[in-house]
């Protein structure tokens, strides 16, 4: 569907918008990944960037990767906890988060919450790194990480 041709109002009802398509988040397979849905809410080639909304259902979460762009998010929905680097952080509506270049970042919805929140990217944009054991292994040896990663 192209955005061009959408309304300019696009109203909203239950975290999903009008003419907005309710997504995969990643495509099946690519990437460890669990419970979690994208709507691409703006893409105009004039703006260079877009904003996705990205909802984790309880207990799911984003992969763990890293790459060359950043992420701007704001916490739209619920609660949960975010990796970045080495650092585990609680994270509620209305938050927004910084992800650096080349900085290990996933987020994870709480065990009975919802976690629901707006990222934006550059429209062109380097495809993500996945951890290898090693890195997985250096990870995990902060605990309060380790934790993270086993959920
Ligand atoms: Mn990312």
């Amino acid at each position: 569907m192209s955005m061009e041709k959408k309304n300019p109002i696009r109203r909203f009802q239950s975290f999903r918008w009008e003419d907005t398509d309710l997504l995969a988040y990643k495509e099946e397979g690519s990437a460890p990944f669990k419970a979690i849905t994208r709507q691409t809410l703006f893409r105009d080639p004039a703006l260079k960037c877009e904003l996705r909304y990205f909802e984790v259902a309880p207990g799911g979460y984003s992969t763990l990767e890293r790459h060359e762009h950043t992420h701007a998010v704001l916490i739209l929905r619920g609660k949960g906890e975010v990796l970045i680097g080495e650092e585990v952080t609680k994270i509620e509506t209305n938050d927004l988060v910084s992800v650096e270049p080349w900085t290990w970042h996933q987020f994870r919805a709480g065990p009975d919450s919802p976690l629901g929140f707006l990222c934006m990217v550059n429209a062109e944009r380097d495809k993500p790194s996945l951890p290898s054991e090693e890195d997985r292994k250096a990870l995990a040896c902060n605990p309060k990480v380790a934790a993270f990663l086993k959920g």
